[in-house]
């Protein structure tokens, strides 16, 4: 098989919100930057499955470094989905003390945010509670103004979307399989990926590496002969409720976390599109990314939903899902361990982000922040005057838009006038834009984080055999190019009719 070689300065290895974080700072500069992902989108394993909350960074002990970039990154996050283009909703959150016992938990959070730098914390009375969310009990509760919703995997998207217009090399479905070590001072690291689709070997010499491989940045690292970390996988299973409950929360309610716990306790989230997600329930488990959702923790997250909001009916639990936590700890020791964010002396020119849990989501920039400064130490950066923080896809939701704008769109352009997902009312022109996304991903999964069709109450029943046409008829598809998330996941297997004119069946 043919090796290709791609010289590079920076190689950044995993395409999550972290990795791409990275790359959108680093093409601020002039070095040429290259992001290899394994799987054949951004966003495809542990953030685009979250809760979605920019934390507001007091739960973390003073001076580590989950409690500075936690921080700093919520700080970043306005003026970032402003450029980006995304939604954010300060909704700020309750950590309610439901008894005596949580009392201690409360002041000590409130200390633990004050020394941090957290803005706003008060603990309020019940009745100021009812105020902020209407029905919530509990003896007191920690307000925190600055925790925040957004959506993961659009910021994902966005982020690496943005750094690819801005120059960054962004190769998905790439895996890498092996790294060597720079032979000599001033040599560059060779590091081999595998295509998901051919098989077909690609080598990146670069003068730094990145590992930012979430779940498997204790592989990556040994690669590179690192051998001090050890992931343990804890898997969070979530349901997502139905946009009918838009409105019931006004903002996030969490129980005060209990001592040692491997999360944050299981809540009610709303999403900044109109859902509520219920969990996430944490379990370690033994495959990274076996994503299953069990009977027992979906009949325990329907509970918990009824208990949370009564009105809850069996119809609205439309979907469930699963992340999983990069843990640097064993269920037998459990709580969490500090992030890892290092330029390794023994390996210079390797960085090296190990065990970002949560988080991770919201420190995202300021990581990146931290890792523009451990390249500059390696390559002069040199800031360049066409850096643009906007460009690239700007994502916006036709039906979010003025009656008269919507109008005028469609005047010129009929593609809008279109509907294609009724759930999402999303317009064929939108599913078309999410199509010609500049990544270049090209699965179901891509079109869907992009465009939120299928995400609605029918999850894709009226919608994906049009969706499927739109690739056939515009797009030139064969039935064996419809992937739903990877290689491993074909939407049809077997005989396909042919079928002219009507739907790909
Ligand atoms: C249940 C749950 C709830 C959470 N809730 C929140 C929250 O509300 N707020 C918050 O701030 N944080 C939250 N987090 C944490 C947050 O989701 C993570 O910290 C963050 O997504 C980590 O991003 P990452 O880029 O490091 O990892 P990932 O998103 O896992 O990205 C790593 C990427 O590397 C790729 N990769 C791996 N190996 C290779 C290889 N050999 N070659 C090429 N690519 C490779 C993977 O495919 C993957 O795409 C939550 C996490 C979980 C599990």
């Amino acid at each position: 098989m043919p090796v290709n070689d791609t010289y590079t300065d920076v190689l950044i290895i995993g395409g999550g919100v972290v990795g791409c974080a990275i790359a959108r700072e680093l093409s601020r500069y002039r070095v040429r930057v290259a992001l290899v992902e394994k799987e054949l989108d951004v966003g495809f394993g542990t953030s685009s499955r979250n809760s979605g909350v920019m934390h507001a960074g007091f739960n973390y002990k003073p001076g580590s470094l989950r409690a500075k970039v936690d921080v700093r990154g919520n700080a970043l996050m306005d003026d970032l989905c402003r450029d980006l283009g995304l939604k954010i909703k300060r909704i700020g959150k309750l950590t309610v003390a439901l008894d005596e016992a949580d009392v201690p938990t409360l002041n000590r959070l409130k200390e633990q945010g004050d020394a941090n730098g957290v803005p706003g914390l008060e603990i309020i009375p019940p009745q100021t509670m009812q105020k902020l969310q209407k029905g919530v009990e509990g003896l007191m509760a920690l307000h925190s103004p600055s925790s925040a919703i957004i959506s993961p995997y659009a910021l994902t998207i966005a982020l690496a979307e943005n750094a690819a217009a801005n120059g960054a090399t962004i190769r998905l479905g790439r895996e890498v399989t092996e790294i060597r070590r720079p032979a000599a001072p001033g040599e560059s690291f060779e590091v081999t990926t595998v295509s998901a689709e051919d098989g077909r070997k690609e080598t990146f010499r670069a003068k730094v590496v990145v590992n930012s491989a979430g779940l498997f940045s204790d592989a990556v690292c040994r690669m590179a002969g690192i051998t001090d970390y050890r992931i343990y996988p804890c898997r969070g299973e979530y349901y997502v409720l139905d946009k009918r409950l838009d409105g019931s929360l006004s903002t996030l309610v969490y129980q005060a976390p209990k001592p040692n716990a491997p999360g944050l306790g299981i809540h009610l989230t709303p999403t900044v599109d109109g859902n509520i997600i219920i969990g996430p329930s944490a379990e370690y488990i033994d495959g990274r990314e076996d994503h299953a959702c069990t009977a027992d923790v979906m009949a325990a997250l329907r509970k918990e939903g009824h208990d949370l909001l009564p009105s809850l009916r069996m119809s609205d639990f439309i979907r469930n899902f699963a992340g999983i936590r990069a843990k640097q700890t064993p269920p037998e020791v459990g709580g969490n361990l500090d992030f890892v964010i290092e330029d390794r002396k023994d390996v210079p020119g390797f960085v090296n982000l190990v065990g970002i849990e949560s988080p991770g989501l919201t420190s995202a920039p300021a990581i990146a922040e931290m890792v523009r400064d451990m390249v500059a130490a390696h390559i002069p950066l040199a800031e360049r005057d066409d850096f643009n923080p906007r460009s690239g896809r700007s994502p916006f939701f036709f039906s979010e838009l003025p009656p008269d704008v919507r109008a005028d769109m469609i005047a010129e352009n009929p593609n809008y006038g279109e509907i294609i997902c009724r759930c999402e009312q999303i317009t064929k022109q939108e599913i078309i834009d999410a199509i010609k996304n500049p990544l270049g991903a090209k699965t179901l999964i891509s079109i869907k984080y992009r465009a939120r069709a299928t995400m609605g109450r029918c999850q894709g029943g009226f919608c994906l055999p049009r969706i499927t046409r739109i690739l056939r008829d515009e797009f030139g598809w064969k039935p064996e190019n419809f992937l739903l998330r990877s290689v491993r996941s074909p939407l049809y297997a077997g005989h396909v009719r042919e079928d002219k004119g009507g739907d790909v069946r």
